[in-house]
């Protein structure tokens, strides 16, 4: 699930400073003489509104003629000012996907605001994160929904997110569990429950997760079987699990489930002294 992020350390404005003065004497010098003005006053009002796409008006002029500004992120040259920028956010060091928490290095950039239609934002880094390809596939263009509300999380804007913010709902029976839900946790305030919802829905999270829900569950009524076996409280590693999981990030799967776990004292007492399925 979402994570926050510190923003990337290279300011969105200086960034688009440097980027005029080299192209200043380059093939597109009218052009990005012409839109300079235009082109700051909006990355102004995208950092003013954290990228709010309710809220960060379109620049329809911008899209009959794009292609300059798309080059600077499709083809950088390496001794271009944005090259580094684009390296360091595609090359991170996270372990995880901001947008959905699934492990591993996320290696392609998403474009919050999206580049094919706010060319204009496509190396604003305040605009760019890196983002995993299944999340990359189910976002697409994908910006408001049909409220006109935005469906996705900031991961450098949207503050609450430095704490959990789903939390999974462990189906009945114990013994052969129909579903895992994923919900908002129930303290967010009624606006940020409502874009959590939307996040979930726009990225296909339920759907994603439900397998690695379902394998965790799996593995934790082997343990349990194994700590009853050796005379042991299965309740008692739980806390272990959690805290090597909490070092990572919050809103993390192994996280969530283990969180979900921990907050049901039905399911604990099943898994301490319930009737285990014989085939696990
Ligand atoms: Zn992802």
């Amino acid at each position: 699930m979402v994570t926050r992020l510190p923003l990337p350390e290279t300011c969105s404005l200086e960034l688009a400073d440097a980027i005029l003065n080299e192209r200043a004497k380059g093939r597109n010098a009218d052009y990005f003489k012409n839109i300079y003005e235009e082109w700051r006053k909006r990355i102004e009002v995208y950092l003013a509104d954290h990228g709010n796409p309710e809220t960060v008006p379109r620049w329809p002029a911008i899209n009959e003629n794009s292609t300059p500004l798309l080059t600077l992120y499709k083809a950088p040259k390496q001794q271009n000012s944005q090259y580094p920028v684009l390296k360091s956010i595609r090359n991170g060091k996270l372990q995880f996907c901001p947008s959905c928490g699934e492990e591993g290095s996320p290696r392609t950039i998403d474009h919050y605001l999206p580049k094919e239609i706010y060319p204009h934002f496509c190396v604003t880094p305040a605009n760019l994160t890196p983002m995993c390809d299944a999340c990359q596939t189910a976002k697409g263009t994908k910006t408001l929904d049909k409220h006109g509300r935005r469906i996705f999380l900031h991961p450098y804007f949207d503050d609450f997110l430095t704490s959990q913010v789903v939390r999974l709902i462990v189906g009945r029976p114990f013994n052969a569990p129909e579903d895992f839900e994923l919900v908002p946790i129930d303290d967010l305030e009624p606006a940020q429950a409502a874009l959590v919802w939307r996040h979930i829905d726009g990225l296909n999270m339920q759907e994603r997760y439900g397998a690695f829900f379902r394998d965790e569950y799996i593995r934790l009524l082997h343990l349990s079987q194994e700590a009853r076996d050796q005379g042991l409280d299965i309740v008692d590693d739980i806390p272990v699990f959690l805290r090597l999981h909490r070092k990572k990030a919050l809103n993390l799967w192994p996280y969530i489930f283990y969180t979900a776990v921990m907050a049901d004292n039905e399911l604990l007492d099943y898994l301490r002294k319930g009737d285990l399925p014989e085939h696990i």
